[in-house]
């Protein structure tokens, strides 16, 4: 025989004559058959794992079930025929937890793992590549054109392109030369902004708060491009939502060298589609 269900005497709401004396013979019973308790724990339940927890109260008649051992439950407490009976039960529960805990925490690893993920990069379009032609007309004379005049030349015709669509480039100029949205003068006063913020959310909302990188709370928005129409809130697919911990990864190598435009965007792609 195993486990009997709880029998709450004492508290037990039933008045009618016929459970009273069932109640009194299973007393009788188990108050002598039935004397020994399990073992004062010997550890914090506080100090174990979340999933360690999770499975302590349903261990116990796992662990009952499992040895075969005959137990009644009083008023909530785990009565045991020996203390034999109630020392096994004790040890296999703890053992029982701390496989049930693995699981779940190696279960959990997996959904966190698991190759479905909701957040696509949109590729972004390479900024324009100036023609010789276009360098030229920056150039200002018909001579053989230097390495520093080409540069310059360069500058001018990006100046140029960037006056008529200040969306064109999306990382150059990124900085002394951004456009930033109405009334704000620096990138530091744009994220204080409730224009940002709104923003931010909005993004963190959309893919319910799950990191791009690895699936778990994002808490940051990262920017892929600056273009004032990101910025402004009008496009919002560079925007990605990351963890701290991916953010950094994609910003910094794992010897903590900052990596360029580029080079955030090789290590974003990695994690994203890994
Ligand atoms: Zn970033
Ligand atoms: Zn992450």
């Amino acid at each position: 025989m195993g486990r009997t269900k709880s029998i709450l005497f004492d508290k037990d709401p039933a008045d009618d004559a016929i459970r009273e004396a069932w109640a009194d013979e299973a007393w009788k019973e188990i108050r002598e058959k039935f004397t020994f308790t399990l073992p004062k724990k010997k550890f914090v339940l506080k100090s174990k794992s979340r999933e360690w927890q999770a499975h302590w109260k349903y261990s116990l008649g796992r662990a009952i079930r499992e040895l075969g051992v005959e137990s009644r439950c009083v008023n909530g407490r785990e009565l045991f025929r020996s203390q034999e009976d109630a020392n096994a039960v004790a040890a296999r529960r703890i053992e029982l937890c701390d496989k049930l805990a693995q699981e779940m925490i190696e279960a959990t690893a997996r959904y966190r793992d698991a190759p479905e993920r909701r957040f696509v990069l949109v590729p972004i379009a390479p900024d324009p590549e100036p023609t010789e032609e276009d360098i030229r007309k920056h150039c200002g004379h018909d001579r053989a054109i230097g390495k520093t005049e080409r540069w310059m030349a360069e500058i001018a015709w990006k100046s140029a392109l960037k006056a008529k669509d200040p969306n064109l480039f999306l990382v150059a100029f990124q900085g002394h030369i951004q456009t930033f949205p109405d009334g704000i003068s620096s990138y530091e006063e744009y994220l204080q902004s409730p224009l940002w913020n709104r923003i931010r959310r909005k993004c963190l909302t959309q893919a319910e708060h799950s990191c791009a990188g690895c699936g778990r709370r994002a808490t940051l928005v990262h920017h892929r491009d600056y273009r004032p129409r990101v910025l402004q809130g009008e496009e919002l697919s560079p925007l990605v939502p990351l963890c701290e911990t991916c953010h950094e990864k994609i910003h910094k190598t794992s010897e903590g060298i900052p990596r360029h435009w580029q080079g955030c965007e090789e290590e974003l792609e990695r994690l994203v589609n890994r």
